[in-house]
């Protein structure tokens, strides 16, 4: 089978390198790709957004499945765009990406099938937006209903904060994106990341990470795309995997269904485990990044196999199975990320890193001249595989010490609230 990839992140290059070890795999094309990237697939230049384009190289390649990497060209209707054309794909329709497109239809869906998450309002007014912050009290979270690359959430400590968030967010500062605000009570608890395949009415359980949002050690200061994870979640243990299955998943696929979009691709949640169980924060559509990193990592079944089932609906008679060991990674990101990030500079020692016993992911890279160079904020992903998140840990913070790239820094405690548990 021949399989067309889109996307140019440190997701796509960790599918990519999965899916290049499948036995099913003839050619492997990736759009656009990047460096790392080109030593699994024949990376090609097409226009993500011409939806017709794609459609034709797909034919043209005898291309058997695409598979969608980020969210945008799901929300923009590129799988719908590609069915149409009798191409098969692996990710769900636009109808069914609302769940990462639309905050509020999320919540809606919640409210609606009796998922738990917080209690929340959706308004477009001002006015009642502050009303509306008054009568529920800070800590409040405020969130812009689209897709905001990222920074259209304020977790507000005090009713001041909130407010200038509405005033922000519906004052334009996030476009079309921010013209509706979700505002939700505040969760307390452990955040993390659960995955699963879909295939429309089955989901698969596929994996569970944590990440580090914050650019500095510690959980401190802005937020990020991800500065590093590591999977499994400690947090998610059997029981809290069932749960959040029965709780949240199941009734997510159900609903979805019930509103004539059912969901297939990768549900990826977001969830706060609380005193009272399993909640939802929200819904991605794909595999996060940096979380597929780990996860591809764990994998031991056929990729391609498992994506396969989930295009034919065939998820219900398969299983996925996992390495027992720990996996992290740890960003490497260019210096003035997540603000204006330094582009162009150095990088060299690659190989010797991979020879510490580390997986390079590329993710902002591009060769200038033959010269490996940085071109993005999020720039590599250094993975390792350890019996413990520790060891996981300090084989990759090895391989990193390898790479030379004084242009580029990372955080050094990536893993450590799962070190403390191991300790405990
Ligand atoms: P998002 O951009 O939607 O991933 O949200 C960014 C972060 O905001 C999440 O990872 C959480 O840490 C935090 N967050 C979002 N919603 C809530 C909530 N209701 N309560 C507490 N924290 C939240």
């Amino acid at each position: 089978m021949n399989v067309l990839l889109i996307g140019s992140g440190g997701r796509e290059h960790a599918l990519a390198w999965k899916l290049a070890s499948s036995p099913l795999l003839d050619r492997l094309y990736c759009a656009p790709g990047n460096p790392g990237i080109a030593e699994e697939a024949e990376c090609v230049a097409l226009d993500v957004v011409d939806h017709a384009a794609i459609a034709d190289f797909c034919k043209d390649k005898a291309i058997g499945l695409v598979v969608v990497g980020p969210e945008a060209p799901l929300v923009a209707g590129l799988a719908d765009d590609l069915r149409a054309a009798g191409i098969r794909v692996f990710g769900p329709s636009k109808a069914a990406a609302r769940l990462e497109g639309s905050k509020g239809f999320t919540k809606d869906l919640c409210a609606r099938f009796d998922i738990p998450t917080a209690a929340y309002r959706r308004l477009t007014d001002s006015d009642a937006a502050a009303a509306y912050i008054r009568e529920r009290g800070a800590p409040i979270v405020v969130k812009a209903d689209g897709i905001a690359a990222g920074k259209g959430v304020t977790v507000a400590m005090t009713e001041a904060e909130a407010l200038a968030a509405v005033e922000a967010c519906l004052g334009g500062a996030f476009g079309i994106a921010g013209a509706e605000v979700v505002i939700e009570d505040y969760l307390e608890g452990e955040e993390a990341s659960f995955f699963c395949l879909c295939d429309g009415l089955t989901a698969l359980p596929f994996g569970t990470a944590q990440d580090h949002k914050r650019v500095g050690e510690g959980d401190t200061g802005p937020n990020t795309g991800g500065m590093g994870a590591y999977s499994p979640a400690p947090v998610m243990a059997p029981d809290m995997v069932e749960r959040t299955m029965a709780e949240i998943i199941a009734p997510t696929m159900r609903g979805m269904a019930e509103l004539g979009a059912p969901f297939s691709g990768v549900l990826f949640a977001g969830l706060m485990i609380t005193a009272d169980g399993p909640k939802l924060i929200e819904y991605n559509v794909r595999f996060g990044d940096p979380e597929c990193q780990v996860l591809m990592m764990r994998l031991k079944d056929d990729l391609l196999v498992l994506l396969n089932a989930a295009v034919d609906g065939q998820l219900a008679h398969m299983s996925a199975r996992w390495r027992d060991e720990a996996a992290l990674t740890v960003v490497m990101a260019a210096n003035g990320y997540p603000g204006t990030p330094e582009k162009g500079t150095p990088i060299s020692g690659i190989d010797e890193a991979r020879a510490a016993g580390a997986e390079i992911f590329h993710a902002g890279t591009v060769l200038a001249d033959g010269q490996l160079v940085a071109n993005g904020g999020r720039v590599l992903n250094v993975a390792a595989i350890g019996h413990s998140v520790r060891e996981a840990q300090t084989r990759a913070y090895t391989a990193v010490d390898r790479i030379e790239w004084p242009g580029g820094f990372c955080r050094r405690d990536i893993g450590w609230q799962a070190v403390e548990r191991e300790k405990a």
